[in-house]
């Protein structure tokens, strides 16, 4: 995967790339992160990416001409996703999370200030993408929210293949809690299940715990699902014994 970033604070990616997963994923040619400052691409001598906006009010807009610019320099293919941050797309799930890994080439677009041009979001960006409903001051923070989401998942990069298949969201529940050793702490002890080495009562085990964590934490999840009847007849029993 190649992922191009335009920014006009490129210093600001240094810590997230250079460091853990990330770093190693590009280390293993799992993917290619660049940088764009977009502000080389601007076209005065002052290298202006913003102006004031047309009909007067408070804030400055980014520019057309250095984004559209940047964007023509990297030749794109007709199939690359181009993704604008910002707050008004659609929301970020593990879901967009799958489908931005398979695709060949990313390019993210930071916003700042005020917002963009519209122009910018009619032709040439094919996703608007919100990270939550709150508002940042730049469009930085979401693009490696998202980045880390979507290398994580690119094969080979997680020391396990497996590890990101029970992820919370991946299944559609959320995942099952994790005990590592002493198996007794302080009198806190480890179910027992997890110690005996049955593998299937472990996974049982496991589903059973994700739909309880489920239908206590976030219950609309359990909705949108198609749970099978041992799914739904643990839940009945769960739930008359809360009762
Ligand atoms: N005036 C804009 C509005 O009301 O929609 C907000 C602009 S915000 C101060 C500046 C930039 O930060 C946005 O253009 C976007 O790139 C980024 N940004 C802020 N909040 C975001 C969010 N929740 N998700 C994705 N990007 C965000």
């Amino acid at each position: 995967m190649k992922i191009d970033i335009l920014t006009i604070f490129p210093e600001m990616f240094t810590g997230v790339l250079q460091s853990s997963i990330l770093k190693r994923a590009q280390e293993s040619q799992a993917v290619s992160i660049h940088t764009i400052n977009f502000r080389d691409y601007a076209t005065d001598k002052h290298k202006t990416v913003d102006d004031y906006p047309y009909g007067g009010g408070g804030g400055m807009v980014l520019k057309p001409e250095p984004i559209f610019r940047a964007i023509e320099s990297l030749n794109h293919a007709a199939d690359t996703r181009v993704i604008l941050m910002c707050p008004q797309g659609a929301t970020f799930t593990q879901e967009k999370a799958v489908e931005f890994s398979k695709a060949e080439h990313l390019i993210f677009i930071c916003g700042h200030y005020e917002g963009y041009d519209e122009r910018i979001r009619e032709h040439i960006v094919t996703d608007e993408i919100s990270i939550g409903d709150y508002v940042l001051t730049g469009g930085e923070l979401p693009a490696m929210v998202i980045i880390d989401s979507v290398v994580r998942l690119l094969p080979g990069v997680l020391g396990n293949d497996t590890s990101a298949v029970y992820d919370s969201f991946s299944t559609g529940l959320l995942e099952h809690p994790h005990y590592t050793r002493p198996c007794d702490f302080r009198d806190m002890k480890v179910p027992e299940v997890l110690t005996g080495g049955n593998h299937r009562l472990i996974d049982e085990w496991r589903r059973q715990q994700s739909l309880i964590r489920t239908l206590k934490r976030r219950p609309e999840l359990l909705e949108k699902m198609e749970l099978s009847p041992k799914d739904k007849e643990f839940i009945e029993k769960h739930l008359v014994s809360e009762l």
